[in-house]
């Protein structure tokens, strides 16, 4: 499986599994959908994920953001959007695939209330789902590199 093959079936898997049973997003009025106070926002996209935006639904904006790797892709949007073109960032918050399974990402700390519950609060479906999502990004060269990076910028955030 290539990286885009791999990174649309990590989609497929987290299209249909939410973090809780309920919307989240209804407790939370969708706080990790919302730009923070200097009006940044956004989710970097795995790579080859931005061949699936071509035709950028309206409101998204793709940039480029060097903060975790050079040349990763960062997405935008107007805190609104169809669910089968949500990025895998999105659909996998607020968790991320590690070699051993699935983490809380430290990077939801900033906004996710689902943060203090830990995995074990979260529904066990949607935690399976993106375990088996990380096995086959993790078998994927590019986007084993793209977690690691990611894990790394998370321990960096430790020291803050
Ligand atoms: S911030 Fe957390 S609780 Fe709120 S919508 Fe996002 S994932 Fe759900
Ligand atoms: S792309 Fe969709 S799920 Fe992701 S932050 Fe924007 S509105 Fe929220």
């Amino acid at each position: 499986m290539d990286a885009l093959e791999a990174v649309i079936e990590a989609r497929r898997l987290l299209e249909n599994v939410t973090p809780l049973k309920t919307d989240c997003g209804r407790t939370c009025g969708g706080l990790c959908c919302q730009p923070d106070e200097d009006g940044q926002g956004g989710m970097l996209l795995f790579p080859k994920e931005e061949a699936l935006y071509e035709n950028l639904p309206k409101g998204f904006c793709i940039q480029t953001d060097g903060a975790v790797l050079p040349g990763l892709k960062l997405l935008t949007c107007e805190g609104t959007c169809e669910r089968q073109d949500r990025p895998l960032s999105c659909r996998l918050f607020p968790m991320l695939p590690s070699p051993a399974g699935a983490v809380m990402d430290r990077r939801a700390w900033a906004v996710c209330p689902l943060m203090a519950s830990g995995r074990r609060g979260l529904n066990p479906a949607f935690v399976q789902a993106v375990k088996e999502a990380g096995g086959l990004l993790y078998a994927c060269p590019e986007h084993a590199a793209f977690l690691n990076a990611l894990h790394a910028y998370n321990e960096r955030l430790k020291s803050f």
